[in-house]
């Protein structure tokens, strides 16, 4: 709680930007925050949540789906070169979180109560609106100068944290970020502001904008069942009826359109549907989701259906549910990751590589296939071919942690030891772990093996990455 604590009430921004004919925004804020601080803000808060928060989804699959949904928003907004980054927290609650850089977090109840793509969109295009419009900045500018000493000193304690280890962070946090949070949730205007220009991306985007109408009607339906105890949305989003007149009068100027969903958005939320409670607990909902023919979507069920049994152990029963999605012809990389799995699970490697090679041909963007392939050739010992996966994938990706780790892993299988820590070092280096990337370097010197070139590459990457931290020091010192 204490990381999501903090994060409902962080919003920092992106330099000022013109928007739509709105006024230029950014010059208090711009004062008190450089774009530069918000980004070392925004990115240790996000490193710590994944190193650290257990609620992060770290699934390929639902981030891709989240990026690329809120990249098509990002793409119609006035700082379409502003850095976002989409991610996922299993919380049933309905809630959604713009912190410092760009990066916006959705929980899993909120996916889950979003009845359309288009709903969900207008949440994400609502929350872009609030970063792109500088809302927080704004709002402290506006309030007493008071709060800033305060912020500034949350903004140090995440940057300070990452060396003294979560715990001191937790205490850190909690008390400071609680009192923040209340004294933040938005004003009525930026609401109001991040509602008209959530309209505008959602209706350039392709969306279908009663979405953002008919989502607010469901977290006041929600506010109206948990009385004291609304969504969590709701109590950083205040919801007016006000609000919603104005959204309302506003939605009769665009012309009607029926939006279909994307397939992507379905199996992402037959998944998520499929990974809550116990493995039994899905079986049974998405059985009599079948049986009653209540369903929108005969390929999400069976999708979601096939998740839920392969979870409860019973492969023949996915793979039967798996056989009902060939014969639809459903062309998916979630579909085709699933039956990978299927085949893994049921010892057939060799049938599981002949799904992912040409799986990964057809949707090159998809990690979770790139991931299973190297997983998948590892598993079956083909060590030489899992190494020119990464190799190949590296010179495309060359900051994706999860492959440089699995990298780390095939040099180890290989017995190569220089190359195995110099790899591991690079993980620790993405995850801003900058001493344990030291000791990797280390280790991979006294490796024992690796050549001439090797060893130097490796101690220019050690001067590198120790210059780096001394300069982290540094800039901490004069904080
Ligand atoms: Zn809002």
């Amino acid at each position: 709680m204490r990381i999501r604590a903090l994060l409902l009430c962080f919003v920092f921004l992106a330099p000022t930007v013109l928007a739509d004919g709105l006024p230029d925004l950014g010059e208090v804020a711009q004062a008190d925050f450089s774009p530069a601080t918000e980004k070392r803000v925004g990115e240790a808060a996000m490193r710590d949540i994944r190193l650290h928060e257990p609620a992060y989804v770290n699934d390929p699959e639902i981030s891709g789906y989240l990026n690329r949904l809120g990249a098509r928003l990002v793409a119609q907004s006035s700082d379409a070169g502003h850095d976002f980054e989409f991610f996922a927290l299993r919380d049933p609650t309905l809630n959604a979180f713009a912190m410092p850089g760009g990066y916006i977090g959705v929980h899993t109840g909120l996916i889950l109560a979003a009845q359309s793509e288009s709903e969900l969109a207008s949440v994400l295009a609502h929350e872009i609106s609030h970063v792109t419009q500088h809302h927080l900045a704004r709002q402290l500018g506006a309030q007493s100068q008071a709060q800033l000493p305060m912020l500034l000193s949350l903004a140090v304690a995440i940057l300070a944290s990452r060396s003294r280890g979560d715990i001191a962070q937790g205490a850190l946090l909690a008390g400071q970020a609680a009192s923040i949070q209340s004294q933040l949730s938005y004003s009525r205007d930026f609401e109001r502001e991040a509602d008209r220009l959530g309209l505008q991306l959602l209706e350039r985007a392709g969306f279908d904008v009663r979405g953002m109408a008919s989502f607010f009607e469901r977290l006041q339906k929600f506010g109206r069942l948990y009385d004291n105890n609304a969504p969590g949305y709701l109590r950083t989003h205040p919801l007016t009826t006000e609000r919603i007149a104005d959204m309302e009068n506003r939605i009769q100027s665009y012309p009607y359109r029926q939006v279909p969903d994307s397939l992507d958005f379905l199996l992402v939320r037959a998944k998520l549907k499929a990974e809550e409670g116990t493995p039994q607990d899905a079986v049974t909902e998405f059985e009599s989701q079948l049986r009653e023919h209540k369903y929108a979507s005969e390929i999400a069920v069976r999708y979601g259906y096939a998740v839920a049994l392969s979870r409860a152990g019973n492969f023949t029963g996915a793979g039967r549910q798996l056989a009902e999605l060939r014969r639809l012809k459903v062309d998916s990389a979630m579909v085709e990751s699933l039956a990978a799995r299927l085949r893994v699970s049921q010892n057939d490697l060799t049938g599981a590589l002949a799904i992912l090679r040409p799986a990964l041909l057809r949707y090159p963007q998809e990690r979770g296939l790139a991931y299973a392939l190297v997983e998948t050739l590892l598993a079956d010992k083909q060590l030489q071919a899992a190494l020119r996966v990464t190799l190949d994938d590296l010179q495309t990706y060359p900051s994706d942690a999860r492959m440089q780790g699995l990298q780390a892993r095939t040099y180890a299988a290989l017995g190569k030891r220089l190359q195995q820590h110099r790899a591991q070092a690079e993980v620790y280096v993405l995850e801003g772990q900058l001493q344990e990337a030291i000791i990797q370097l280390q280790l991979a010197q006294k490796s024992g093996d690796g050549d001439f070139y090797e060893h130097s590459q490796v101690d220019a990457r050690l001067r590198e990455i120790k210059q780096r931290q001394a300069e982290e020091a540094k800039e901490k010192k004069r904080q």
